[in-house]
């Protein structure tokens, strides 16, 4: 039977509980699925180490040497067995196990240690390490390169460890070796230098060396990398075909009364050329489908009002879209002060507009008195009939699903233009994967006087620093953010997260409520959450936002966009439960007005290596852009959890885009090359490719199209 039918319950060493677990973790079906699990490291198992040698750079290490003593330790759930073991330099370290002691055969003797160390203030110990008595060991076993396969926690529960899958996976070898076959033509794998799939696969689990892995690396990657261009790239190709786009080549009055009458202060260069992409795109004849990018308080808000201008003065009307009802309203309120004395006429249309508001508002957005529409969510759900729309503006758009949107366009005959503001900075090969052809506009500098956020990472040890703190800065006038990491995010119907959610950290919110109340008597506290009404959160933050309390105690719900200039100081509770783009994000509240502002990350103080780099990254850089490329760097592809977190809409196995940009843009080459002959995959040739690209479709759903 060939390894692509061959059920994974039959597999050597499986069976069918393990078969659930494999199929639900990690989506295995077939012993062919099982080996494109592939190891994310590899071990180099001919290298002894001593104890003095270890440092905390150091994965893995196996150690020759003795152990001379067993005991149990705690009671009930602390309960413990541990081993003392010494290598020839007489240098000790402690081996722990918390569960399932019963299996560890508790013999005093020489041992080959397999582990990973753990560093606690100056000692070493070794959780749950691997142990061969020395008469068991086998040269082989410590030779070459040893691949290493990530397992959740709820594999770990069943026993599938590691060791269990690098167990199972050498029992398909066998059926490998004879072959299977290839997903790319002969032909391609010449041009780009790619060894067959058979020959990469078992190289990727048995490399000789690592040349032989990095081999076996570049296939898989290009390959993985190559069908997601071939798939985004035939799609948007068909798109573009489709799409003709609604045209505004006049600047008239709308624009030219607000530019040179109503702008309080100049553009940024930064400004000026990505309204002059845009204006060159809705000029175009074809509809525009842009993400623009900018850092928190870059200015996105402005550009979105000139866009609308521009739509206005060519007889259509816009509709910006905000992702809560809190910056619709925050929206609103900017763009009537910057209109105020023009003849542009904006509306506002939220979940809380009255039934009579909305007849009116409904009334003027038919006639086409309304240029500009505010809005939230509402909007898509409400029976609004535009005159005209012709551009959309959505802000904020990770907090917007497709579904959504796609709702939204339907209003139309024809689409909109559309403009999708984002403050979450997407490194370039990322939005070139997840993106396909999609344009890109970048302001990338921030308006002038600024100064930046100084941020600083605490422990919980100095939380009575971090409070005196707070008080000098409520003391000289300042307000203070202190924010919650969220847990759970619930989804809606469309399966599109929603906005916010505080779930389990109510609790722990309540708490910190409680304490600022206490340590700071003097002062007022607010406290929003998702749980909130929607008026009580909003009457809450208004408070904030007009000074009238001193400390805002919240989840993410301040994540976006909200706006108090006066808040200079942004507390970031368990800040280790954040991503760096979420830190970023938060910190991006502060810093709006003319104070120095300062952002400080209060974690535990045990945290694991990468926790403690993420909080470097933000006490080095304010950029949005590094930042989100270190963020990548951090998650790396063969991270279970992190490709979870990252919100890609496809599972990368082995490419990483922080790190494989050159492959992909060979592979976006490969796939361009291949398109611009036969953009429907028809030549005989090309079937292996159509082949290939229907399964994938099955899986992933469409992220080219925006609109
Ligand atoms: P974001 O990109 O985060 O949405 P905003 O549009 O809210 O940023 O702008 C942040 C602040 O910068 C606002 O107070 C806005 O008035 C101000 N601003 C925008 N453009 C300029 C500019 N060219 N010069 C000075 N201030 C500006
Ligand atoms: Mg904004």
């Amino acid at each position: 039977m060939e390894l692509r039918d061959k059920d994974i319950t039959y597999c050597t060493g499986v069976g069918t509980k393990r078969a659930a677990v494999l199929r639900k973790e990690l989506n295995v079906q077939t012993a062919l699925d099982m080996l494109y699990i592939f190891p994310y490291k590899y071990v180099d198992r001919s290298r002894f180490y001593s104890i003095r040698e270890i440092t905390d750079e150091d994965a893995y290490v196996q150690i020759m040497g003795e152990i001379y003593e067993w005991k149990t330790v705690g009671v009930g759930k602390s309960k413990r067995l541990t081993a003392l073991f010494a290598d020839s330099h007489n240098d000790t370290v402690e081996l722990v196990w918390f569960h399932s002691t019963q299996y560890v055969k508790q013999e005093c003797g020489r041992y080959l240690l397999f582990g990973k160390p753990s560093f606690f203030n100056r000692s070493i110990s070794f959780v749950h390490p691997e142990l061969t008595p020395a008469h068991k060991v086998r040269p082989e076993m410590c030779t070459g390169l040893e691949p290493h396969y990530n397992t959740s926690e709820k594999m770990k529960t069943s026993t599938l460890n590691d060791k269990a899958i690098r167990t199972i996976i050498r029992g398909l070898l066998p059926d490998l070796r004879l072959g299977i076959p290839d997903t790319l033509p002969a032909a391609l794998r010449e041009q780009y230098n790619l060894i067959p799939l058979t020959d990469a696969l078992l190289q990727i689990h048995t490399p000789k060396n690592t040349t032989e892995v990095q081999q076996a690396r570049y296939r898989l990657k290009f390959e993985e990398l190559f069908y997601i261009q071939l798939q985004i790239l035939s799609q948007a190709k068909n798109r573009t075909m489709k799409s003709r786009g609604f045209l505004m080549p006049i600047v008239g009055r709308h624009f030219n009364d607000f530019y040179y009458h109503h702008l309080p202060f100049a553009l940024t260069g930064a400004q000026k050329r990505v309204i002059k992409e845009i204006q060159a795109d809705i000029k175009s004849g074809r509809q525009m489908n842009r993400l623009l990018q900018g850092d928190v308080g870059s200015g996105k808000t402005l550009v979105a009002l000139i866009c609308a201008l521009l739509a206005a003065d060519n007889g259509y009307q816009t509709c910006i879209m905000a992702p809560t009802e809190i910056l619709a309203k925050q929206h609103m309120q900017t763009l009537s002060s910057l209109l105020q004395g023009t003849a542009t006429h904006v509306d506002l249309l939220t979940g809380s507009t009255t039934a009579k508001q909305r007849q009116a508002l409904h009334d003027r957005l038919r006639n086409g008195e309304t240029d500009i529409l505010v809005g939230t969510h509402a909007l898509i759900e409400d029976e609004v009939q535009f005159a005209n729309l012709g551009l959309v503006i959505v802000d904020e758009q990770h907090r917007f699903g497709v579904a959504q949107r796609a709702k939204l366009w339907a209003k139309n005959v024809q689409p909109p233009h559309v403009l999708v503001m984002t403050a979450t900075p997407i490194p370039r090969t990322l939005a070139m994967t997840v993106y396909g052809d999609l344009s890109v506009s970048v302001i990338d500098e921030l308006p002038p006087g600024r100064k930046p956020i100084r941020t600083r990472h605490y422990t919980n040890m100095f939380r009575e620093q971090v409070d005196r703190f707070i008080r000098d800065q409520i003391t000289e006038g300042r307000q203070i953010y202190v924010v919650y990491p969220l847990i759970e995010q619930k989804k809606d119907k469309d399966g599109n997260p929603l906005p916010e959610e505080s779930g389990a950290t109510l609790a722990d919110l309540q708490n910190g409520y409680e304490r600022m109340l206490r340590t700071f008597p003097d002062c007022t506290v607010s406290m929003v959450h998702g749980k909130l009404k929607s008026r009580e959160k909003d009457y809450q933050m208004q408070l904030f936002a007009a000074g009238k309390t001193q400390i805002l105690v919240a989840t993410t719900v301040i994540e976006v966009g909200v706006n108090v200039p006066n808040a200079s100081v942004m507390i970031v509770e368990n800040a280790e439960r954040f991503g760096l783009s979420q830190l970023h994000q938060l910190r991006g509240r502060v810093g709006r007005g003319a104070d120095q502002s300062y952002c400080i990350l209060l974690t535990d103080v045990q945290l694991s290596k990468e926790t403690r780099k993420r909080m470097e990254i933000m006490e080095a850089t304010n950029d949005g852009f590094r930042i989100a490329e270190a963020d990548l760097q951090l998650r790396g592809p063969g991270d279970l959890e992190g490709t979870q977190q990252s919100g890609l809409p496809f599972d990368l196995k082995i490419a990483s885009l922080s790190t494989d940009g050159q492959v992909l843009e060979q592979a976006r080459q490969a796939a361009i090359n291949i398109l611009e002959n036969d953009p429907e995959l028809v030549a005989p040739e090309h079937q292996m490719y159509a082949y290939q690209l229907r399964k994938l479709k099955n899986k992933a759903q469409n992220w080219a199209e925006i609109s």
